[in-house]
């Protein structure tokens, strides 16, 4: 029997594989695909999270060609106030004290390769699961598994969740989000600008996200309207002349649109299968936090689940479990909610002293957050 199965090999299921691996604990990860995912989602990794891959040696793999963003602008185009944050206030607490922009295709490869060969069953997408004094996983590909634990790590639309019993609590965002991706590079043409940018005026509103090669554009689009007429050239440039009337014609590289929802277990844990990452918690794109929390479900799940192999004190996961749903019910859903329009966030952020801009950033660095559930 191997102790510990992980449903999903995405960056969290494979961050969990890993960290249990490293920590001497026997860990295999069942995968529906054939092949890890290659689709763009995420594109931050926050402090605490950059402290956690480089703890378990995958973060050099990913600096090669990444951005590192040390200062946040906040710009009203009506009226041409500003507002900066330098994430640098933030030395004292952590030893990566800035946001890396990388997609996260580039760190579960880096992940898989870090982990013993054989570690990863590609094709095998978990189809039932019997609890007794272990749980026993059988797959779409007729496989049969035994395990102390089950990890569901199998994203929004897994099968885990659903098989062990547990509900969630969902709903869709009004609005979708219309990305474009252009390859000049914003920060010739905006004062201000390091690598993340907030522009908006009393109803309009975009961010501004350097990646390695492009700048991705992201705006709010309206439920009435079609991803066809958000993504059409006219509607797209009346969108770029808004927030940036100099730059209306832009070179446009890519884009797409994408629906937002947000998701929360009832639970973290249903007998020996637990939750992690995007199988219990899904949010809103806003501060790109999801995936980053998912890493630190893992984390903190790993060192719990090696205490328990030690001790047979089966308790800590159900504390375990009460803090990750804690952290996301009470922290994770409300930063990440949609900005409240009309809101004035260079007034805000001007306004706030030392002090306040220090616990602002480390809310939206995710500092006060990572470790809930730690043992
Ligand atoms: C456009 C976009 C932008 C985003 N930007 C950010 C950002 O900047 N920062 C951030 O933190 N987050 C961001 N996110 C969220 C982030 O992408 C997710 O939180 C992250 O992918 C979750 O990882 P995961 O491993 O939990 O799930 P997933 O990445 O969904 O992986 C789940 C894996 O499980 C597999 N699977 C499914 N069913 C089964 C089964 N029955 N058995 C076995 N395997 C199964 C799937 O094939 C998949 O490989 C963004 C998301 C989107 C869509």
């Amino acid at each position: 029997m191997t102790d510990i199965l992980i449903a999903g090999a995405g960056p969290v299921g494979l961050t969990l594989a890993l960290a249990l691996h490293r920590r001497g604990i026997d860990a295999r990860v069942l995968e529906k695909r054939e092949g890890l995912s290659t689709a763009s989602r995420a594109s931050t990794f926050h402090p605490p999270t950059l402290e956690a891959l480089d703890e378990l040696g995958v973060f050099a793999a990913l600096r090669p060609g990444g951005v590192q963003v040390d200062r946040i602008l906040w710009r009203r185009v009506d009226t041409g106030a500003d507002a900066t944050l330098d994430l640098g206030i933030l030395g004292g607490e952590t030893r990566f004290p800035f946001r890396w922009h990388r997609e996260q295709h580039w760190l579960t490869p880096a992940l898989l390769a870090a982990l013993p060969a054989g570690t990863v069953r590609f094709g095998a997408g978990v189809a039932t699961i019997e609890q007794g004094d272990g749980v026993t996983v059988t797959c779409e590909d007729g496989s049969t598994h035994r395990a102390r634990y089950l990890i569901g790590c199998d994203g929004s639309s897994g099968a885990v969740r659903g098989l062990a019993g547990i509900a969630a609590e969902t709903s869709d965002y009004a609005h979708r989000v219309l990305r474009l991706l252009t390859p000049l590079d914003l920060r010739d043409h905006v004062p201000g600008l390091d690598g993340l940018g907030y522009l908006y005026d009393a109803d309009a509103s975009c961010s501004l996200l350097r990646m390695p090669k492009v700048w991705r554009l992201i705006f709010r689009i309206p439920p009435e309207m079609s991803d066809e007429a958000a993504m059409a050239g006219d509607h797209a440039r009346a969108r770029i002349a808004r927030v940036l009337p100099h730059l209306r014609d832009l070179p446009i590289s890519g884009r797409d649109v994408y629906g937002v929802r947000k998701a929360m277990a009832v639970a973290y844990r249903a007998g020996r299968v637990l939750l992690a990452g995007d199988a219990a918690h899904l949010t809103n794109t806003r501060g790109g936090m999801n995936m980053n929390a998912g890493v630190h479900d893992a984390m903190t799940l790993a060192a719990t689940l090696r205490r328990v192999l030690d001790d047979g004190d089966d308790q800590l996961l159900d504390a375990w479990a009460a803090a990750r749903l804690a952290t996301v019910r009470e922290a994770l859903l409300p930063r990440t909610d949609a900005r409240v329009a009309g809101g004035d966030e260079v007034a805000r952020m001007a306004a706030l002293s030392p002090e306040q801009a220090r616990n602002w950033a480390r809310e939206a660095s995710m500092l006060d957050i990572a470790k809930a559930g730690m043992p």
